[in-house]
């Protein structure tokens, strides 16, 4: 790509630095005179300039356009016989260096006039904001846009290619579009044009700041590297976090809101609200996750997007945050490469959340919306600091905000109260004196906390069920999940939990069994006869939700009933029950995979491929070429989990061959961890290929690999070779956290296993 890049500003001493990475300069000239120039890593300098001197910079260089999903990057993909090509950009953290040469830091805020060509007249171009001018040529296409507000130079984006949108103006007047590679259908843009439109109508009245552009677009790219990118006024997106219809699933519908809700908040907390540096990321991301969940509860309650909080903000911080080296949710971050290690979903976004729902509840929601109004008409087009954040909701809380949040936000770790008296949670089941302000203890879902109940209190909650909260009870069930992962609590004490909540119709509360089941199967080696009855146990607590529902919708059922169906057929499915099987065999063997009902669709799929395993090929076919990403996932799900070894063990040659695209690899490998027929091999297959699986993966994705590997060993002999493998990968920057976590984490599940087995296979045997 042939750039040029022209710098106004003013000198504030006698040398200038510039970020600059990957780029080739051809020649620079201040105020129109070509002058020297030094190149560091990243960097470059000018030196001689006189300072406090208003100048014009001019930067002739060339910047190259790879797959590698990060600064001006490639994406492909087959349309029909044609490939089509899409040049897009992804500057966070720190790629913008990697398109033009500037300063690259978010509290270096700039206005930017940008200009495209492309050889290809019938692309469309798209950017922060609308075009200003367009000019066509034979071979030629050229468009310049209007210039951006103030921002920061990770916010910028561009796409160029063949697009087809669908495009609406929201109650408020902003022009929304959501875009797409044409091997997409128009009618799957229409819900996410729909919901942006009502979310950012939402986020105008709710922070009482309007929107400050005049457009708002969404892009769903075949090639991405997150989830979505908050570029202000073009958002960028993996496809499956943007196409959806009226048809597609609860939990695809759900997370598209939730991703859309997500990307626009960061309108204003990010965009227009910057953090001076990267340590209070959390000033973003916390943010953004608290709030897609709080705005789409408000515009679409059908949605259940609290639920979704509660399974996955609250949930995924209690997993991580009990294991000892953890980060905390504000990090100290001093130079570039510590980036990379910041964006642990579990801690900046799903911890940071949960503790600003909490500081919500407890100031109050009108009292908290007021002070964020002040916030942002205050520090709008500039940048902050959490002090500053703190400063403005002071006046609108009884406490001090900042005395409570900031031993939160800046200790790792949370505590557990028995008998009103806190300790630090850990997996190890020890503890250290971290204390944690607790402003009133409550047995709802507000406090990230684990109440451990004396084995009365449990037993009087157990026996009078229905004068709980929906709030309670799940958190009942949460508490008792993580305290029997340490010696606070038997493991063998979940089951006559499960079987308290037995009854239960709400899909939450058999969601949170499913997971509890999931932590159980690490005490059931394949094959074995614990297994066996441990299945059958979960068979026949299921069973007469199984006959109550069947394997598929009824007319006129409700909501419930219907987001419940695929949890139980998920227990039916693991305890391989035979009149289950013969079921969905029978009724759905004939079915095209892609016509089935969405919200069973992939529980279905997994259980034909249980029972036929060579269609798991077939369904391998589809997957590596439908344009349909949910479809893809569901066939993931169920090709993977395929149980013949051999068919398994083919996969993991498509990991590297292309045929998995590079965004998905990670999750198909963490997919093929699950299966125990190849678990081994996937795990020789990482070791074998590491060096290639690093340069692949780059830094963002690698610390994946072993905090994902580390998941699935129950063993100690995968634990050893795991140790084996990672103890030459200890040093390194990048991983050496997550490799730590991993032990701690592999450690404490050995010995839970050994210390709790015995005492749950008596129980399931005494059955
Ligand atoms: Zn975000």
């Amino acid at each position: 790509m042939a750039a040029h890049t022209q710098i106004v500003g003013k000198t504030k001493a006698d040398f200038i630095k510039l970020h600059a990475s990957k780029i080739r300069i051809e020649n620079i000239k201040i105020d129109d005179k070509e002058v020297d120039f030094e190149r560091g890593t990243g960097e470059i300098t000018i030196n001689k300039v006189k300072p406090d001197q208003k100048i014009v910079i001019d930067v002739d260089y060339s910047a190259p356009i790879e797959p590698d999903m990060q600064g001006v990057y490639l994406s492909t993909y087959q349309n029909g016989e044609k490939i089509e090509k899409i040049v897009a950009t992804q500057f966070e953290s720190h790629y913008a260096r990697e398109c033009f040469p500037c300063v690259d830091e978010p509290a270096a805020k700039a206005t930017f006039d940008l200009t495209i060509s492309t050889p290809i007249p019938t692309d469309t171009i798209l950017a922060n904001m609308p075009i200003k001018n367009e000019k066509l040529e034979p071979d030629k296409k050229t468009v310049e846009f209007e210039r951006t507000p103030k921002m920061s130079t990770y916010l910028l984006a561009f796409a160029v290619g063949n697009f087809i949108g669908c495009q609406i103006t929201s109650q408020h007047g902003v022009q929304i579009t959501a875009y797409a590679g044409v091997h997409q259908k128009i009618s799957d843009l229409e819900y996410a044009a729909h919901f942006a439109a009502d979310v950012l109508d939402f986020y105008d009245d709710c922070y009482k700041t309007p929107f400050p552009l005049p457009k708002m677009d969404l892009l769903a790219l075949p090639d991405f590297e997150a989830g979505a990118m908050e570029n202000w006024g073009l958002v960028t997106f993996r496809e499956i976090a943007m196409i959806a219809n009226e048809k597609s699933s609860f939990d695809q519908r759900q997370y598209v809101a939730l991703v859309i809700a997500h990307e626009l908040a960061h309108m204003w907390f990010g965009d227009l609200v910057t953090m001076k540096w990267w340590d209070d990321l959390w000033l973003n991301e916390s943010f953004a996750n608290m709030m897609e969940v709080y705005a789409t509860d408000k515009i679409r309650p059908e949605l259940s997007a609290w639920d979704y909080f509660y399974t996955t903000a609250i949930m995924s911080a209690f997993n991580r945050d009990c294991l000892p080296n953890v980060q905390p949710v504000r990090v100290e971050v001093k130079n570039v490469e510590d980036i990379s290690n910041l964006f642990d979903g579990a801690i900046v976004y799903g911890k940071g959340s949960r503790l600003l729902m909490m500081l919500m509840r407890t100031m109050g929601e009108k009292n908290f919306f007021n002070g964020l109004a002040d916030y942002f008409e205050k520090h709008k087009y500039s940048n902050t600091e959490a002090d500053d954040l703190w400063d403005a909701l002071s006046p609108y809380a009884k406490f001090d905000v900042k005395e409570y949040m900031t031993p939160w936000l800046t200790q790792p770790g949370y505590p557990v109260i028995t008998d009103g008296e806190q300790e630090r949670f850990l997996i190890s089941g020890d503890t250290d004196d971290s204390k944690y302000p607790i402003r009133k203890l409550r047995d709802d879902l507000t406090g990230h906390y684990l109440i451990n109940l004396s084995q009365t209190e449990l037993d009087e909650k157990l026996n009078n069920l229905d004068e709980l909260s929906r709030e309670q009870k799940i958190r009942l069930l949460i508490d008792r999940r993580y305290l029997a992962k340490t010696n606070r609590a038997e493991s063998v004490s979940l089951l006559p939990l499960i079987e308290a909540f037995a009854d239960e119709r709400d899909p939450i509360i058999w969601e949170l069994i499913s997971a509890i089941v999931a932590d159980l199967k690490i005490f059931f080696p394949p094959k074995s006869d614990e297994k066996h009855r441990f299945m059958r146990y979960m068979r026949d607590i299921a069973y007469p939700h199984y006959c109550r529902l069947g394997i598929e919708a009824k007319a006129g059922e409700s909501e419930d009933d219907k987001k419940l169906r695929p949890f139980i057929m998920g227990i039916m499915h693991y305890a391989a029950d035979e009149e289950y099987i013969e079921a969905v065999d029978g009724k759905y063997n004939n079915v095209f995979v892609a016509k089935l009902d969405q919200d069973l669709r992939g529980i279905i799929a997994s259980t034909l491929v249980r029972k036929h395993p060579e269609l798991s090929i077939k369904y391998f076919g589809i997957y590596s070429t439908s344009p349909d990403s949910a479809l893809k996932r569901d066939l993931m799900d169920a090709l993977t989990a395929v149980r013949d070894h051999d068919i398994a063990i083919g996969y993991l040659k498509y990991l590297m061959d292309g045929t998995v695209r590079p965004q998905d690899r990670h999750i198909f490998y963490l997919r093929l961890l699950r299966n125990y027929m190849i678990r081994s091999e996937a795990y020789e297959w990482a070791y074998k290929n590491w060096d290639w699986l690093y340069k692949e993966e780059g830094d963002k994705t690698i610390p994946d690999y072993p905090r994902y590997m580390a998941y699935y060993i129950n063993n100690k002999e995968d634990a050893k070779k795991f140790k084996k493998f990672f103890s030459l990968h200890e040093k390194e920057k990048i991983l050496a956290r997550d490799i730590k976590i991993a032990y701690a984490e592999i450690d404490a599940r050995l010995a839970l296993i050994d210390s709790d087995k015995d005492k749950i296979y008596e129980y399931i045997y005494k059955k």
